[in-house]
C-alpha cells in the first residue's frame, strides 16, 4: 500500500461518522471503527451480515424501499430526506440517526452514518424553550391588554364624580364659613387636587397606551415650546428657591408640539422637585444633523443601579411599592411612552449628590418663523372678579356634573339654564334667545359633540356666542378644532377656578366689542 493508499485507508477507518459499505442486497461489507461505538457491535459480527441488523424490525420494510429507490437512482444524498431514520445497538435501543449515501462502483453504496441524539434533544429543548418564551408572552400581552382596559374604564369613570366633587369644592370655598371651616376646606383643596393629577397621569398612560393618540407633527421653533414651559414653571421654581434658566436657541424641530410639551413638562416637573438648591437648566443644542434638548439639575442625583428601572410604571428611587410619597411614579413613564410614540430617543445621566440630566434627541427642522403669538396660559386674575352676571347655557349629560357646574355658576352670579343633550340645548336657546355663554361637554350621548351643540345654538340665535368647550382628550386631538376667537377649551376634570376665570374673560371680552 503506498502512503496516499494508507491515507485513504485512515481516512475512512478513522472518520468521525460510522461508514458502511453495503451492496445492493443490504450485506456489509465494510464497516469503520465508529460503528463499534455508534451501534455497540464488534465489527467482526456484522460485516458480511444484512444491514438490517442495525435498524429497530419495524423500520425494516422502509429501509429495503429507500434501499431500492437509490439504486435505481444513485447519487450522493442524504437518506430517506424528511422522515425521522432511526437505528438499533446492539443492546436493541433506538436512537435518532442521519444517513448520507454516496454510489461506488458495482452497485455498491457506502452510508456514513452520524448520532445525531444530542442534536435532537437540543432542538427538542429550543423548541420547548420557544413555545414557554411565545406562552408567557401571550399571557403577558393577555394581562397587559386587560390591565390597560381596566386602567382606561376606572380612570375614565372615575372622572365624572371627581369633577363633580371638584365643582362642589369650588362652590363650597365660595360660601361664607367658619374659620375651621374653611381649614377643612382648604385640606379636601389639596386632596382634591393630588387626585386629579393622579387621574389625569392614569389618562394619559392609559391614553398613549390604547394607541388613541395620534402625534401631528409640525414645524415649529424650540424657542416657543422654551418660553411656554419656562412661564409655566418659574414660580414652581422660584419657591424652592432654585434658578430655571432657560437658554436661548434659534433651533427648530419636526415633531407633535403637545406631546413633546408635554414630555418635558414631566422632566422639568421632576428636576425641579427631585433638586433642593441650585439651578435647573432648559437647553437646546445642535447634534449632527439633529438636535438634542437637555434638562439638567443640580438636585439628588439617581442611584446607577436604579436608573434601568425609572421608566417603569409606579418605581419610585428609595420607595417600596405601596408606599406614598409626593407623585405617583408615573411622570417619566408617560415621558418614555410619549417618547416611543414620536420616535424619539431619551437618556438619562445621573450622579447621586451632583445632580441629573435628562437627554431627549430630536429631529431638526429648517428656522421657522413663528407668525402667531405664544400662547401663554390665561393668568389667574380670580381676586379682580366681581360679582356675576350672565346667562350661561350648560349642556353636560352626567348628571351629577350638571348639578355641580349649575351650584358652582349660581352661587357666582350667574343664571343657568342646564340641558342634557343637544336636543334639549336647542330647545333651551329658543326659550332664552338672550343667551351670553354656552358651556358644553364635549362626548354627549348618541354621538353627539358639545362642537354640535355650540354650531348649533349658535346657528338657531344667528349670534356668534362666546363658548367653553370641556373635554377629556389631548389638545393634539383638540388642536384639529376650527381657529374660533370665541371658543376655548376646559380640560377635564375642571378646576372650578380654571372655568370661573375662563366664563369672566369670554363675557369680559364679549362685552367689550
Ligand atoms: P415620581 O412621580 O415619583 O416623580 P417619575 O416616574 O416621574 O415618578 O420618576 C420616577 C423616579 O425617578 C422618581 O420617584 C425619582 O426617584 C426618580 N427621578 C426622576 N427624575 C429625577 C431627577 N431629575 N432627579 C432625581 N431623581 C429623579
Amino acid at each position: 500500500m503506498t502512503f496516499h493508499q494508507q491515507l485513504l485507508a485512515d481516512l475512512v477507518e478513522f472518520a468521525p461518522d460510522a461508514m458502511l459499505i453495503v451492496d445492493a442486497s443490504g450485506q456489509i461489507l465494510y464497516a469503520n471503527q465508529r460503528v463499534t461505538h455508534v451501534f455497540g457491535y464488534e465489527r467482526e459480527d456484522i460485516v458480511n451480515r444484512s444491514v438490517d441488523l442495525l435498524l429497530p424490525d419495524r423500520l425494516r420494510t422502509r429501509h429495503a424501499h429507500h434501499r431500492r429507490n437509490f439504486a435505481q437512482d444513485p447519487r450522493t444524498r442524504p437518506m430517506g430526506a424528511g422522515f425521522e431514520l432511526l437505528g438499533r445497538r446492539m443492546d436493541g435501543s433506538e436512537f435518532p440517526l442521519e444517513i448520507s449515501l454516496s454510489p461506488l462502483r458495482d452497485g455498491l453504496a457506502a452510508a456514513a452514518i452520524r448520532d445525531v441524539t444530542d442534536r435532537k434533544r437540543v432542538e427538542q429543548e429550543l423548541i420547548h424553550a420557544r413555545e414557554a418564551a411565545d406562552q408567557a408572552r401571550e399571557e403577558a400581552d393577555r394581562a397587559n391588554l386587560s390591565k390597560s382596559r381596566f386602567l382606561a374604564t376606572a380612570s375614565h369613570d372615575l372622572r365624572q364624580p371627581l369633577q363633580a366633587l371638584s365643582m362642589l369644592h369650588g362652590t363650597l370655598c365660595r360660601v361664607d364659613m367658619h374659620p375651621n371651616g374653611r381649614e377643612v376646606l382648604a385640606q379636601q383643596g389639596l386632596a382634591i387636587d393630588a387626585m386629579k393629577r393622579l387621574l389625569s397621569a392614569l389618562l394619559d398612560i392609559s391614553k398613549l397606551e390604547s394607541g388613541a393618540v395620534n402625534p401631528q407633527p409640525s414645524q415649529f421653533p424650540v424657542r416657543q415650546l422654551f418660553e411656554l414651559l419656562s412661564t409655566e414653571f418659574s414660580t414652581a421654581a422660584r419657591s424652592k428657591g432654585l434658578a430655571l434658566v432657560v437658554e436661548q436657541t434659534d433651533l427648530s424641530t419636526c415633531t407633535d408640539q403637545s406631546l413633546l410639551e408635554q414630555l418635558l413638562r414631566n422632566l422639568i416637573s421632576n428636576a425641579i422637585k427631585y433638586t433642593r438648591a441650585g439651578t435647573v437648566t432648559l437647553r437646546a443644542t445642535p447634534l449632527g444633523s439633529g438636535m438634542q434638548i437637555e434638562i439638567c439639575d443640580t438636585g439628588v442625583g439617581i442611584p446607577a443601579d436604579q436608573q434601568a428601572y425609572i421608566f417603569d410604571e409606579f418605581f419610585q428611587v428609595g420607595v417600596a411599592r405601596n408606599t406614598t410619597r409626593e407623585g405617583y411614579g408615573l411622570g417619566l413613564a408617560i415621558v418614555q411612552r410619549i417618547a416611543k410614540l414620536l420616535g424619539l430617543r431619551i437618556h438619562v445621566q445621573s450622579e447621586v449628590g451632583k445632580g441629573s440630566t435628562f437627554t431627549l434627541q430630536l429631529p431638526r427642522a429648517e428656522a421657522v418663523k413663528s407668525d402667531c403669538p405664544v400662547d401663554t396660559p390665561a393668568s389667574g386674575n380670580h381676586l379682580t372678579r366681581h360679582a356675576q352676571s350672565g346667562k350661561i347655557l350648560v349642556t353636560e349629560d352626567e348628571p351629577s356634573v350638571l348639578r355641580a357646574t349649575r351650584l358652582l355658576l349660581e352661587l357666582e352670579g350667574y343664571q343657568v339654564i342646564p340641558a342634557s343633550s343637544r336636543e334639549e340645548a336647542l330647545l333651551r336657546g329658543r326659550e332664552h334667545p338672550d343667551i351670553d355663554l354656552l358651556v358644553s361637554d364635549y362626548h354627549l350621548k348618541e354621538d353627539q359633540t358639545g362642537l354640535n351643540v355650540i354650531s348649533g345654538v349658535r346657528e338657531q340665535l344667528a349670534r356668534n356666542i362666546p363658548a367653553i368647550l370641556v373635554t377629556g382628550d389631548t389638545s393634539s386631538a383638540m388642536r384639529k378644532l376650527p381657529a374660533d376667537r370665541q371658543l376655548r377649551l376646559a380640560s377635564k376634570p375642571v378646576d372650578a377656578e380654571e372655568l370661573l376665570t375662563l366664563i369672566g374673560e369670554l363675557l369680559n371680552t364679549h362685552r367689550a366689542t
